[in-house]
């Protein structure tokens, strides 16, 4: 039975129209002198601070706490402005599944598994309207990897919940194939949405345990302890 459901946020829950990506490129010029400095980076599905490690790789900063931190900072504090000129939008059906989840009988707790930093993610998903659904998360202030994010949200929903939680009772919602690797790396499942620009296909070969267009296709009753 499906005790811990955790979301993954960009391409998952919502699309912020460019205002991530924006807010990394205009903190690598006004922080770093770096105009156009993230344009090799590949978002998807990443962490923020390993982001900001290749980075400062890339353009021969030392990757050091500080450079990191002064990183994150300035990125946190244009997040918001890029927030507000970019026109973002939640995924289709978001909203109706996680009322879907909350009218369960024994409803599923509702967390985060996102590689942004806990304040992105809490403007981001405020800016949408969503923050307040999420109980517990993973973040990616908390580890740098993925993987070890995914232990870090099943371990505080695990406390959240007052038990451990066995690898079939935790479901991973995403739309990379990194998602779905870290829904292994904890034993759990992975519900995959091509709503966040990896095609169908290419989710597929990933062999995740449920794969969706987007989450209006999915029937959370399947997920109904009395089915
Ligand atoms: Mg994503």
């Amino acid at each position: 039975m499906v005790r811990a459901i955790l979301f993954d946020i960009d391409g998952t829950l919502i699309r912020t129209g460019g205002a991530g990506m924006a807010a990394f490129a205009r903190t690598a010029d006004v922080a770093f002198g770096k105009p156009g400095g993230t344009r090799d980076l590949v978002f998807h599905g990443r962490t923020d601070t390993s982001l900001v490690r290749e980075f400062l790789t890339l353009h021969g900063f030392g990757v050091e706490e500080d450079a990191i931190r002064r990183f994150l900072e300035t990125y946190l504090f244009l997040l918001d402005d890029q927030l507000s000129m970019h026109h973002g939008e939640r995924c289709p059906g978001v909203a109706e599944f996680l009322s879907a989840l909350e009218r369960l009988p024994e409803p599923p707790l509702i967390g985060l598994l996102t590689g942004n930093v806990r304040l992105g993610a809490e403007m981001k998903l405020r800016a949408h309207g969503l923050w307040d659904r999420f109980a517990v998360g993973g973040f990616g202030d908390d580890d740098e990897e993925r993987d070890r994010i995914a232990g870090i949200a099943k371990r505080r929903a695990e406390q959240r919940l007052g038990r451990a939680l066995s690898g079939d009772e935790v479901v991973v919602v995403g739309d990379t194939p990194r998602d779905i690797q870290c829904a292994r790396a904890i034993g759990a499942r992975s519900l995959a949405v091509a709503t966040g620009g990896v095609a169908a296909g290419e989710l597929a070969s990933h062999r995740p345990d449920w794969l969706v267009a987007d989450l209006r296709e999915f029937p959370v009753s399947v997920w109904d302890p009395r089915q």
